[in-house]
C-alpha cells in the first residue's frame, strides 16, 4: 500500500470560537485513547490530526477512527516532500495504484505555503501533465471526474490523496456534558446513547431490573450492551446503575388497572430517573422513545408519562424510522444482542389492550392507591451501580444470585 498517514479532519469544530480549546483538547485525549495499542503516531496541527501509520494495518487504524466522535472526515494520503518531481513521482504511484482501467481524473492542488514558488495551478498543469503522459488509462475531465487527485502543499511537504471519508461526526464526546440514558435491553435504547455520544454527551446509564421476575440473562444482556456503547465512551468504559425496580414492579400490578400499568409503571421510571440523574450531576434524560412506536409512545401517552418531571428528556429517536435505528444498532454491533429474546420489566405482564391516549388525572388517581413516594426513595438509595469497560469479562450468571445480590457483591469489591 502506498498511503503512509491517515488525515484527520474535525469540520464544524473549528467554528466553535471560544470553545474550540475544551473541544481540541477532548478530542485529542479520545483520539489517544482509541488508538492504544497500536503502533501509530499522531501528529496534532492547529486544524488536523495526521495519524503516521508506520507498519500498523490500516483497517484496524480506521476501524478506532471510526470510534471517535467529532472527526467529520478523514483520507488515506501519501506524503512526499514539496520538491515537484518527488510530486509528479508520487503522483503518478499513487494513480497507478488507484486505477486500473481507463478513467477520468481531474488534480486540485491547494497552497498553504504562499512562499512556494509556483502558483496552484502551476502545479496543477505539471503534475497532471505528467501522470497523462505516464499512465495511457487516464483522461482528464475537469468537470465530472471519476477520481480527483488532490495535492496539499504545507510545511514543507506535499500530501496527496483521492478520497474522502466520512467519520462519525458530531462533537467529541464530553463537551456536551453529561446525560443520564434509561437503557433497556431493546434495539432503541442503544442507538439513543450512541446518538447522544456522538453529539458530546457522556453517558451514565439506568435499568430498570425486576429480577426474578426476569431472567438473569435480561441484565447480563444490558452489561453486554454497554460493553458495545463503552467503545466510544470516554476512558472506554460507562457507569450503569441498577435500579431494583420487583418491588415497584409488583405493587403497580396489584393496584392499577391493567390498561394503565405501563403509563404508571413509565411515570414510576421517569421519577427514579430524574432523582439519579440530578444525583449523579446528569443534565438531562436520554432514552429510546420514537413517537408512534407503541402504545406508550404516541404524543399523547408521552405527555402523561412526561409530566411526573419537569427535567430535559432528550429522544434522539423520536423521528427515525425503525429501519433506520435498526441500521445504526447493526452499525454499532448491538442489534444481534438487542433481538437475543429475553424478557425485561417492559415485556412481562404485558396488558392486552394499554391505553393510547392515557388521561393524566387518572394516572394521578390510581398512583393514590399505593405508596409509591417511599417505593420511588427505597428504588434510588438501594441503587446498584458498576462501571463497564469495553473489555470487561462480567459474566453475572457465573455466581449463581439474584442480579441484585450479584451487583451488590461487584459493588462490594
Ligand atoms: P427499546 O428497544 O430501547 O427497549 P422499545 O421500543 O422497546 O425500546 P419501550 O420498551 O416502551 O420501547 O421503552 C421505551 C424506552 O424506555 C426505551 O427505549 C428505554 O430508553 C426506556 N426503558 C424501557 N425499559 C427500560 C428498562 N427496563 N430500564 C431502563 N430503561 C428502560
Ligand atoms: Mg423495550
Amino acid at each position: 500500500m502506498i498511503y503512509n498517514q491517515i488525515l484527520v479532519r474535525f469540520g464544524d469544530l473549528t467554528l466553535k470560537g471560544k470553545n474550540q480549546k475544551v473541544f481540541l483538547k477532548t478530542l485529542y485525549k479520545l483520539m489517544d485513547e482509541k488508538m492504544e495499542g497500536l503502533n501509530v503516531y499522531v501528529e496534532r496541527t492547529h486544524d488536523r490530526i495526521f495519524i503516521h501509520l508506520n507498519d500498523e494495518d490500516v483497517n484496524k487504524v480506521i476501524e478506532r477512527l471510526n470510534l471517535v466522535s467529532g472527526i467529520s472526515s478523514y483520507s488515506l494520503v501519501v506524503k512526499c516532500s514539496d520538491d515537484l518531481n518527488d510530486i509528479k513521482e508520487t503522483a503518478l504511484k499513487l494513480m497507478q495504484e488507484v486505477v486500473k482501467k481507463k478513467t477520468t481524473f481531474k488534480v486540485n492542488t491547494k497552497r498553504a505555503d504562499k512562499n512556494y514558488p509556483m502558483h496552484s495551478l502551476e502545479i496543477t498543469k505539471h503534475v497532471s501533465g505528467y501522470v497523462l503522459s505516464h499512465n495511457s488509462d487516464l483522461v482528464v475531465d475537469v468537470h465530472n471526474p471519476e477520481v480527483e487527485l488532490n495535492l496539499e502543499i504545507r510545511g514543507g511537504a506535499c500530501y496527496l490523496f483521492n478520497t474522502n471519508i466520512r467519520a462519525m461526526g458530531g462533537f467529541p464526546v464530553g463537551v456536551a456534558g453529561k446525560g443520564l440514558l434509561m437503557l433497556s435491553g431493546g434495539i432503541d435504547s442503544p442507538v439513543a446513547g450512541y446518538l447522544a455520544m456522538k453529539q458530546g454527551i457522556e453517558i451514565e446509564c439506568i435499568h430498570f431490573e425486576s429480577t426474578p421476575l426476569t431472567s438473569i440473562e435480561s441484565a447480563q444482556k444490558v452489561v453486554d450492551l454497554v460493553k458495545k456503547m463503552a467503545k466510544y465512551a470516554p476512558g472506554n468504559k460507562i457507569n450503569v446503575h441498577f435500579i431494583p425496580f420487583k418491588e415497584l414492579h409488583m405493587a403497580l400490578l396489584d393496584n392499577v388497572p391493567e390498561s394503565y400499568n405501563i403509563t404508571i409503571m413509565r411515570r414510576m421510571m421517569y421519577r427514579i430517573a430524574t432523582k439519579l440523574a440530578i444525583k449523579q450531576n446528569c443534565l438531562a434524560i436520554i432514552n429510546g422513545e420514537s413517537v408512534g412506536q407503541v402504545a406508550s409512545q404516541t404524543l399523547g401517552s408521552m405527555n402523561t408519562i412526561n409530566s411526573v418531571t419537569n427535567y430535559p428528556i432528550l429522544r434522539p429517536l423520536c423521528t427515525y424510522d425503525k429501519i433506520d435505528i435498526m441500521n445504526i444498532s447493526r452499525k454499532i454491533d448491538c442489534y444481534d444482542l438487542s433481538i437475543k429474546p429475553f424478557e425485561d420489566c417492559c415485556t412481562v405482564y404485558v396488558p392486552k389492550a394499554p391505553a393510547t391516549s392515557p388521561k393524566k388525572e387518572k394516572a394521578e388517581l390510581f398512583e393514590k392507591s399505593f405508596d409509591y413516594e417511599t417505593m420511588v426513595d427505597m428504588a434510588v438509595e438501594n441503587v446498584n451501580s458498576i462501571t463497564i469497560s469495553a473489555d470487561s469479562n462480567l459474566d453475572l450468571s457465573m455466581l449463581g444470585l439474584e442480579v441484585r445480590e450479584v451487583l451488590n457483591e461487584i459493588k462490594q469489591k
